[in-house]
């Protein structure tokens, strides 16, 4: 699943060629299609003709993340686009340039750009979502989700949450992955950075002290941070990768791993149905 770091890429990759841009018509999939007759809404979650009313003939200002979303700010209204855990943009001016056979045969919504070119969001498993949305910050998923985890703000409302009676009961791993928390960390982030900082992921948020609190903090924006750094995905080979594949996977050190880096036997355990991989002997 594309994770924080992967969608700031695309956002990257994507901006500067798709704004103050103008999308004059749209093509679905016949399986779009089909599904949306049978009432399953794939991918795209609004009717496809109000989708397509909305969108069509709209101007591109900006691009921006949100999480692991990210939204075309339109001169009238927003599309929003989460990737799910295959979902891909590809802009082209000739479908062939999508090498790429599964993302090519899963092409599911074509935005056809006044530049002549085309931005085609392909999803081979088809979790990904598209929408158009009046207003976005209503937006149910954007109202409770903690700030962007590089904004000023984001610190003292980390360690707020981990304080509150909602959740300082808590083990401190399931909570990296509540975006009330914490926005942006998936799972093999929240277990390298508690290896990192030699905590155990089942320690309870209320029994860290303050100094380790601020120390996981720092140490998640800096993966992060360092995770966009290695993305260095563009919009035409920006390939799915599932969190543990692309140049993060050089750098794990405990994900995955049967010992450690210090040579002792890792455990994997379930938090919240997901996969922990921790060194029980570094991480107290
Ligand atoms: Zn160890």
């Amino acid at each position: 699943m594309p994770e924080l770091p992967e969608v700031e890429n695309i956002k990257i990759g994507l901006k500067p060629n798709v704004v103050n841009k103008k999308i004059i018509d749209i093509e679905f999939s016949d399986l779009v299609k089909i599904s949306h007759e049978q009432g399953k809404k794939a991918i795209v979650k609004d009717e496809l003709e109000y989708f397509k009313e909305k969108i069509r003939g709209k101007e591109i200002l900006n691009l921006e993340r949100r999480g692991k979303y990210i939204y075309f700010t339109l001169n009238k209204g927003y599309m929003l686009t989460h990737f799910g855990m295959t979902g891909a943009y590809f802009l082209v001016n000739d479908l062939s340039e999508i090498t790429n056979k599964n993302y090519y045969k899963h092409r599911h919504i074509i935005f056809y750009f006044n530049s002549g070119e085309k931005m085609v969001f392909s999803d081979i498993r088809r979790f990904g979502e598209v929408r158009y949305l009046e207003d976005i910050s209503s937006f149910k998923p954007f109202v409770s989700l903690a700030p962007e985890p590089f904004h000023k703000k984001a610190l003292e409302y980390f360690l707020e949450k981990l304080d509150s009676k909602r959740y300082r009961e808590q083990k401190i791993k399931a909570l990296l992955l509540q975006g009330s928390v914490f926005c942006g960390c998936g799972n093999i982030y929240a277990c390298e950075v508690l290896y990192k900082e030699r905590i155990n992921p089942e320690k309870l948020a209320k029994d860290l002290n303050l100094d380790e609190k601020i120390s996981l903090f720092n140490s998640l924006v800096h993966i992060l941070k360092f995770s966009i750094s290695q993305g260095g995905s563009t919009v035409s080979d920006y390939v799915h990768t599932d969190g543990a594949k692309g140049n993060m996977q050089n750098f794990l050190q405990i994900y995955g791993k049967k010992v450690c880096p210090m040579g002792h036997g890792t455990e994997n355990i379930s938090i919240k149905t997901r996969s922990t991989y921790f060194c029980p002997i570094c991480q107290k």
